[in-house]
């Protein structure tokens, strides 16, 4: 993203009427809206998108946060929804119907593999997963019936990054639209829909909100095909709160402040762990190590602050590392100020069995650590001492 970008997230959304003079829009905390007269009424239930109508179709406080998100991936629509999740899902339905096929990536947010493994097959939806730092793999996987394909780069523990210029070029020459997970990136270290894709996606309850007080989620692209998904949206009813729309635009106001410190974050403490004795492997795109660093390098501006630590001592040093650590709590999610760790293996042991997490690449002694944005020497010191012996 550029200087003038960082700008006009900041004033892009100024021009938005809302009949009242307040710096910062207020929140519409309506369910519906009023119309002068029945032409007026039907123009605005008929809008794609509008504001005008009621609040599941839209609000004023999606219009504002939507316009934003649009400038930020560089996009001509966008459309904000309850979760990630529902986003996604919306987009799915809204694009795929019985009898085509979806590619998606083995390693892949949890949320999503379901998507692939278990509702879209229930749907008469065909689905592979393909290892995504093969982008042949994703050739090898094309079928006449492919209609889209999911990726999702960084991924989701181990950080893989799937060549985005290289897998939209052949998906398009196969005909297959392209969406991709975006959330651990930002569009400030990776704009997507400018290296090819036809939609990117988010997890806005991650670093767009970026404070942890939000569930919230983005769909991003052409209008002609936001505008599908918007139609199955007012079917599906993933519709994001105006409270939670107002908060969301609040912290995306300073998500370039912020990526930068989630960035350096996440790199000071990559490089700390690096070459620690308690550790065996750092998985961090920033590092020259990273056997994908120059593919990264090319497509990211930053490598954002998830740093996946795997620790010599297995499932025990893990679960001892959490324990000492002063900052970062153990909790789900990530990208807010704090900064938060979870031991997947630990998370999913009630729910999948030793291969199980082996074949989702997940190791015994992985540490999933989201850096927030405190002091770097605060955290480099912290995780230090806390993988002092393991
Ligand atoms: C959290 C997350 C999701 C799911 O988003 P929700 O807002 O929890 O529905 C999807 N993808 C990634 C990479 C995530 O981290």
């Amino acid at each position: 993203m550029t200087e003038e970008d960082r700008t006009r997230v900041i004033h892009v959304d100024r021009g938005i009427s809302d009949g009242t003079r307040t710096v910062v829009p207020p929140i519409h905390q309506s369910a519906n809206f009023h119309s002068e007269d029945q032409r007026s009424f039907s123009a605005a239930a008929n809008e794609p998108r509008g504001h005008d109508f009621y609040t599941r179709y839209g609000n004023p406080n999606h219009t504002h946060v939507a316009s934003v998100l649009a400038e930020l991936e560089n996009a001509e629509a966008a459309l904000v929804t309850s979760s990630g999740m529902g986003a996604v899902t919306t987009s799915l339905l809204g694009l795929v119907s019985a009898g085509d096929h979806v590619i998606g990536q083995q390693s892949t947010y949890g949320g999503t593999a379901s998507l692939l493994t278990n509702l879209l097959p229930r749907f008469g939806v065909e689905t592979t997963q393909v290892d995504q730092t093969d982008p042949e793999a994703f050739e090898r996987a094309m079928t006449p019936r492919t209609r889209l394909v999911l990726l999702e780069t960084p991924s989701n523990p181990l950080l893989r990054i799937t060549d985005l210029r290289a897998v939209t070029e052949l998906a398009r020459r196969h005909g297959a639209l392209t969406l991709v997970d975006n959330t651990f990136a930002s569009p400030v270290n990776q704009r997507p829909l400018d290296l090819g894709a036809d939609l990117v996606w988010h997890s806005a309850t991650k670093y767009l909100n970026g404070h942890s007080d939000v569930s919230a989620g983005i769909v991003a692209g052409p209008a002609e095909l936001v505008d599908r998904i918007w139609e199955t949206g007012i079917i599906t009813g993933t519709t994001l709160g105006p409270f939670d729309a107002w908060l969301l635009l609040r912290g995306l106001r300073t998500l370039p402040l912020r990526m930068r410190q989630h960035n350096e974050n996440g790199q000071a403490i990559a490089e700390a762990l690096e070459t620690h004795p308690s550790v065996a492997v750092v998985h961090y795109p920033g590092l020259r190590k990273h056997p994908q660093h120059e593919l990264a390098a090319e497509q990211m501006d930053g490598f954002g602050g998830v740093v996946a630590v795997e620790f010599n001592g297995g499932h025990q040093a893990a679960n001892t590392f959490l324990d000492r650590m002063r900052y970062p709590r153990r909790a789900a999610s990530l990208g807010g100020v704090e900064s938060l760790a979870v031991h997947p293996s630990a998370m999913w042991s009630g729910v999948l069995d030793e291969q199980q997490l082996r074949e989702a690449d997940i190791p015994p002694g992985l540490v999933r650590l989201a850096a927030g944005v405190e002091d770097s020497a605060d955290l480099v010191n912290d995780v230090l001492e806390a993988a002092e012996g393991l």
